[in-house]
């Protein structure tokens, strides 16, 4: 088979380095009665280790070359290969407890992120590798400047921890960033429950659209003074101080507020 050039707009950097890769392998502890989601597969440096283990794979891959060297390399009864694209996948129409996985092209990451907290309620777990700077994002604690957008609708759904940092010289070509592994699990469904999802998405958006603004400023149209009083938040922080569960909070009261 010919060299396969890596492609800049897939996001291509593969792995090489064998002892990260079973460092991967190892935190995803895959089972054979998993159903294993991967994204991203490229020429398999996580794809063929992960088979050692399972019966069979999911694989969701956008890079035509690349899916008829899968094609060629395993056979239909090992991988159901989605050609297309993971932005846009289904990933509900794979069943239940789903455990997804993926060194993630780092061009669509928070995109991809973002659509695959839709598909919570299917999933297991997910394991990937992704820019340390988007994983930081992903784990940051209230009061943090990398505390956000990406950091609440995430952990809101899914208990994040950071697993370990990959140097750029583990891959080919070698991306310009640290990365890192990251887990996610699912919280279950709690006290934290928002009455209305497209709603927090709104709340969240609007408060950090303007991060140095106070919540004042920025959700005064939503809340007025009596609203800031009732939930007992301070109308003068600013949207990264909050807990996640304060993002809930907020969006529950406007909730009930509107509703007839
Ligand atoms: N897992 C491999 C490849 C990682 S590179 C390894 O670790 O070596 C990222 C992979 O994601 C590439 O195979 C790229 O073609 C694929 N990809 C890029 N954009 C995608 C998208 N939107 N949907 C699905 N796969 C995509």
């Amino acid at each position: 088979m010919s060299k396969h050039i890596p492609r800049k707009r897939f996001g291509q950097h593969f792995l090489t380095d064998h002892d990260v890769i079973n460092a991967i392998v190892h935190a995803i502890r895959p089972r054979s009665g998993d159903t294993v989601v991967e994204i991203g597969p490229g020429l398999g440096a996580l794809t063929r280790p992960l088979l050692e283990h399972l019966p069979h794979l999911h694989l969701v891959e956008l890079d035509r070359d690349i899916i008829a060297r899968l094609q060629r390399a395993y056979p239909s009864e090992r991988v159901t290969i989605h050609a297309g694209d993971a932005l846009l996948f289904e990933f509900g129409t794979l069943g239940e407890n789903l455990r997804i996985v993926g060194n993630l092209p780092y061009n669509i990451s928070t995109p991809l992120l973002f659509h695959l907290a839709d598909f919570a309620p299917h999933i297991a777990d997910m394991h990937f590798m992704l820019q340390k700077e988007v994983v930081d994002r992903m784990a940051a604690d209230p009061g943090t400047r990398d505390f956000g957008r990406l950091t609440v609708m995430l952990q809101y759904r899914f208990s994040i921890e950071t697993l370990f940092d990959v140097a750029a010289d583990a891959f080919d070509p070698p991306p310009k960033v640290v990365s890192a592994v990251v887990r996610l699990v699912p919280r279950a469904a709690s006290d934290m429950d928002a009455l209305d999802l497209g709603l927090l998405e709104n709340v969240v958006a609007t408060a950090f659209g303007q991060r140095r603004k106070t919540l004042r400023n920025t959700l005064g149209s939503l809340l007025s003074a009596d609203d800031f009083n009732q939930l007992d938040i301070d109308p003068t922080r600013r949207a990264e101080t909050l807990a996640v569960a304060d993002f809930v909070r907020i969006a529950n009261h406007i909730y009930r507020k509107e509703a007839p």
